[in-house]
């Protein structure tokens, strides 16, 4: 929810509208009018297999991490996700990459 104070002194407070798709933004009532239109709209969130943060398909990257994981019980399984952005970054250029990609 973004706010403007007017002219005396008052806050007015609105929706920017968001529409699926759209970038995370940063404030905090922000966050929950964009997360709403993003889960009406089908989008879902996934976790980020190094941060274990979860997020929305645009906050993705299409870096993909393989691991081991264990089954309920107890087998052990390689799986691969997606990082987020942020680690995506922090990690550099994938292994072999050349000129970044
Ligand atoms: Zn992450």
């Amino acid at each position: 929810m973004a706010t403007a104070r007017l002219g005396d002194g008052t806050i007015l407070t609105y929706s920017p509208g968001f529409k699926p798709g759209d970038p995370e933004p940063k404030g905090y009532l922000d966050w929950h009018d964009w997360a709403e239109v993003q889960h009406k709209a089908g989008l879902r969130q996934t976790q980020c297999p190094s941060c274990s943060r979860w997020q929305y398909p645009q906050g993705m990257s299409t870096r993909e991490v393989a691991y081991e994981a264990a089954t309920s019980r107890g087998q052990k399984i390689r799986v691969s996700s997606f990082m987020c952005l942020a680690c995506a970054e922090k990690a550099g250029p994938p292994e072999g990459a050349v000129n970044g990609r």
